[in-house]
């Protein structure tokens, strides 16, 4: 038996995590790729922006030619987005009327909001927006000063050609689909998903397509866990469900085995038919743990066993759906996303302000279900009237898990605490 502290079972699954083989790679389209883990790196393929670009609506001037305001230059040129300005030059009192996302043209080193320019003279039309045809040749009023470099983006800024600008490793968001996409990529290589196999243990189970008898339950963990390994970027093996039997259990964990990493669920407790860690022992298993000191999910257990020449880390979690569900979230997530060829993402904590106080007893880490809620700054959390590990009703009404450490007996309303964000 060993059973461990939270921080030291976490630990001990992050370690395990940095053994594991890099995943191979395929390419996908950059369409689909959000979500998946890069598997290359990302180059910028020329600076970016390209060309200094204007930020807003307005006249490309010389920031010295409007040091006095009100300051009346000509208007030399009319430049949109998407426009070249080879070419296109601003001497000495001149400017150009330019629009947000266009070239800022050679000479000028600043633009003007349209907003403070007074009114043109000489060749109607004046300026305006929706404009089609460009007009030139008039002057324009420019009513107030500006610095050098104001409302532009100087090419390069933002990266230079060559420079590196996504790790493999990191997981594909909507900003890194952007880069690709700026660079000209249209496929990324990224990692394979890995296969987690998922196997559901216990005699009272029946799947959801059955009608259970009254004495009998419905398999919940198997649905649960694969939409868990589906967010963590996994593609779940759901095996059918175990019977609390040793020869049809080994069947099956033996199958399980087959995938990258097997999640089990059920039969892990210290019931009779609890027959989970016995059957992986005579299949060869060392356990890294068998129990961490935590509510919900102490019984967890994890472990790894040789399979056709390859070392087959295991999770065998609790049955109750609301420790299947933490205990995923600690510790199987960590190791489905090296899996995955990720980099180590560590949990994410809040810090809210208890509502209401909690009492409990010392000596475990507790990850209870609750209720985030307020707004940035002054974030309140609450925990929701459960009836235990089994409660999924109560759970699917928390949005977060409030973290009570395991040498507080009572933590009186106002304090703050820390809350999982999962
Ligand atoms: P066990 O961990 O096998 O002792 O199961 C603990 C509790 O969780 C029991 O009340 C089980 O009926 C319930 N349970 C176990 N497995 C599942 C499952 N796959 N879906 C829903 N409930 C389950
Ligand atoms: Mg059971």
């Amino acid at each position: 038996m060993t059973v461990l502290p939270f921080e030291a079972a976490r630990h001990l699954v992050e370690e395990h995590a940095r053994t594991v083989r890099l995943p191979d790679r395929e390419r996908i389209d950059l369409l689909s790729a959000a979500g998946r883990v890069l598997a290359e790196e990302i180059h910028s393929d020329r600076d970016l922006p390209p060309f200094p670009r204007a930020t807003r609506d307005g006249f490309a001037v010389r920031a010295e030619d409007v040091a006095q305001v009100p300051a009346r230059l000509k208007v030399v040129a009319e430049i949109a987005a998407g426009q070249d300005v080879a070419g296109i030059s601003i001497a000495a009192g001149e400017a150009a009327e330019i629009m947000t996302g266009a070239p800022v043209p050679d000479g000028a080193n600043a633009v003007v909001m349209v907003e403070h320019t007074g009114p043109t003279d000489g060749h109607p039309p004046p300026y305006g927006y929706g404009r089609r045809s460009p007009s030139t040749g008039h002057t324009v009023e420019i009513q107030r000063s500006i610095q050098p470099g104001e409302n532009v983006v100087p090419r390069g800024s933002e990266a230079r050609q060559g420079q590196t600008l996504l790790q493999p490793g990191i997981r594909l968001t909507p900003a890194a689909i952007a880069i690709a996409a700026s660079v000209g990529l249209s496929n990324l290589s990224v990692f394979r998903q890995p296969r987690v196999a998922i196997l559901a243990t216990g005699d009272e189970l029946v799947d959801v397509s059955v009608h259970p008898a009254p004495h009998q339950i419905r398999n919940s963990n198997t649905y649960s866990l694969a939409a868990q390994a589906a967010r963590a970027g996994a593609i779940s093996a759901p095996l059918p469900i175990a019977p609390d039997e040793e020869t049809a259990l080994k069947h099956l964990i033996e199958q399980g085995l087959g995938s990258d990493l097997l999640l089990l669920s059920g039969g892990v407790s210290m019931g009779k038919y609890d027959l989970v860690e016995k059957v992986l022992s005579e299949l060869g298993a060392e356990f890294l743990f068998t129990g961490v000191h935590i509510q919900p999910g102490k019984p967890a257990v994890f472990g790894r066993v040789a399979h056709q020449g390859q070392t087959k880390h295991f999770f065998g979690l609790p049955g109750n759906p609301v420790s299947t569900m933490v205990t995923f979230e600690l510790f199987a997530r960590p190791m489905i996303e090296a899996l995955s060829g990720a980099i180590p993402q560590p949990l994410r904590y809040a810090q809210a302000k208890l509502k209401k106080e909690v009492k409990t007893k010392t000596g475990l880490t507790r990850f209870l279900p609750a209720e985030l809620t307020g707004e940035f700054g002054s974030l309140e959390v609450e925990l929701v009237r459960w009836q235990g590990s089994g409660d999924i009703v109560a759970t699917a009404r928390a949005n977060c898990f409030a973290v009570i450490p395991p040498d507080r007996e009572r933590i009186d309303a106002g304090d703050t605490i820390s809350v999982l964000i999962t």
